[in-house]
């Protein structure tokens, strides 16, 4: 049976090479950047003032006190979008606003509230307390220089990238295309939300499921009808995904039951299988393949990826972040495919008896540390709810209370 790495490993070198396309700013959050994207100007773009104030020569106000005053001569007003034509000299001194360009000739600005102006003399500007040169003034390029990189190729864009990017003017930005992912779910079983229970009938949650997993994985997801345990149906179901999509899950019927048809109908209508069963728990019976067969060692668009995940809704969710996920990101050209993680202590032990790697659900608490979410059979949801992330526990093992874990994050 194939190793988590391997299986992961040989998802990701069947990957097509991404498909660049541009899009506006506004619609690129969480998109992945398809090349460098250095800036065509400075940050800010002039010298300008970081109070409302006045403009200054630092040298004329440093014996200014409240009690005995510097006075400037009051030349002119700038406010935040124009400029000034003069010159601050000595004895002068200019209006500004936040954000106003610095007059030339001023090397500060004095805040408002260390200043004021008698009715009698509004020309005239008392300064009630001195002012380091350039205190208060924003530099040109202090934040970004022109030509800086901003963002990289193959990162997930950033809210705080989006406002920097627009702050540099880029109104429209190349990122790599977003798969479209068919999501399928078969079993005679299934019953859609809405609809009433008959008896030996259970509610389908796996399209749910891989759907929104899909979005969190910046994918496009488009849900197919509930598809039953026969083999022509699951035939004309695939082809009908395979037509309309870039890549396909599908859950259940992956098992070694007589009832299990996917493999089979994915063979039969040109397709190929790479890989079946994967050393983890839960999940060992994962379908790897793609349609039609091609080239392996030659990723191309034209040869679709599939995933078959088990059935069993903690099985079919955690390949998918395992398995699916990665293969999603490497699809859209992201450079990182890992599932983040984050360092955790575990609260109590968490025991793995098996002979495969079980990925665990655990919750961990705003304390650090992190609980086991209960039961960790495959068909336990409730466990499922209340986690938000998985330890990866080696077989034969027993991590103790105390170990330092690394979790693996998917929320
Ligand atoms: P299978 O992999 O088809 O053998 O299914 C394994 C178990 O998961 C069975 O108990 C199924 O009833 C259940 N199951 C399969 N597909 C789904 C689904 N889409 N939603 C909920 N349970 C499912
Ligand atoms: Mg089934």
């Amino acid at each position: 049976m194939l190793q988590y790495e391997e299986a992961r490993a040989s998802v990701l070198a069947a990957v097509p090479a991404p498909l660049r396309e541009r899009i506006a700013l506004g619609d690129a959050d969480g998109r992945i950047v398809a090349e460098q994207i250095q800036s065509p100007i400075d940050l800010p773009p002039f010298d300008n003032s970081a109070m409302d104030g006045y403009a200054v020569r630092a040298s004329d106000v440093v014996s200014g006190t409240r009690e005995n005053p510097a006075r400037l001569r009051l030349l002119g007003r700038v406010a935040a979008g124009e400029t000034f034509s003069g010159q601050v000299t000595p004895g002068s001194c200019v209006r500004l606003f936040t954000g106003s360009p610095l007059p030339s000739g001023a090397d500060a600005v004095v805040m408002q509230e260390d200043t004021r102006v008698d009715s009698a003399t509004p020309m005239e500007i008392l300064i009630l307390d001195s002012v380091k040169p350039w205190e208060n003034v924003r530099f040109r390029g202090e934040d970004i220089k022109r030509g800086t990189s901003i963002v990289e190729k193959g990162e997930v864009l950033t809210v705080g990238q989006l406002a920097l990017l627009a702050a540099t003017g880029c109104g429209e930005i190349p990122v790599f295309r977003r798969p479209v992912v068919g999501i399928l779910a078969t079993g005679s079983e299934l019953t859609e939300l809405g609809e009433s229970l008959a008896a030996g009938q259970i509610y389908e949650s796996n399209r749910i499921t891989m759907a929104a997993l899909v979005r969190k994985s910046g994918a496009i997801s488009r849900t197919y009808p509930l598809v039953k345990d026969v083999l022509e149906k699951t035939r004309l179901a695939l082809i009908e995904a395979f037509k309309e999509c870039d890549l396909v899950v599908t859950s259940g019927g992956v098992s070694v039951g007589e009832m299990d048809f996917v493999k089979q109908a994915l063979t039969e209508l040109g397709g190929e299988l790479q890989f079946w069963k994967v050393a983890i728990k839960p999940g060992r019976p994962f379908v790897f393949g793609r349609f039609p067969a091609s080239d392996w060692e030659r990723p191309s668009v034209n040869s679709k990826l599939f995933f078959g995940l088990p059935g069993n809704p903690v099985s079919a969710f955690v390949t998918f972040v395992l398995l699916v996920r990665p293969a999603l990101l490497r699809w859209q050209g992201a450079s990182d495919v890992a599932l983040p993680t984050h360092l955790a202590i575990l609260a109590e032990s968490l025991e793995n008896d098996g002979e495969r790697r079980h990925f665990m659900r655990v919750r961990v608490a705003p304390d650090g540390k992190a609980y086991s979410a209960g039961f960790q059979a495959s068909h336990i949801l409730g466990s499922l709810a209340i986690s938000n992330g998985l330890v990866d526990v080696p077989p034969q093992t027993t991590l103790a209370a105390g170990t330092n874990i690394q979790v693996l994050r998917w929320d």
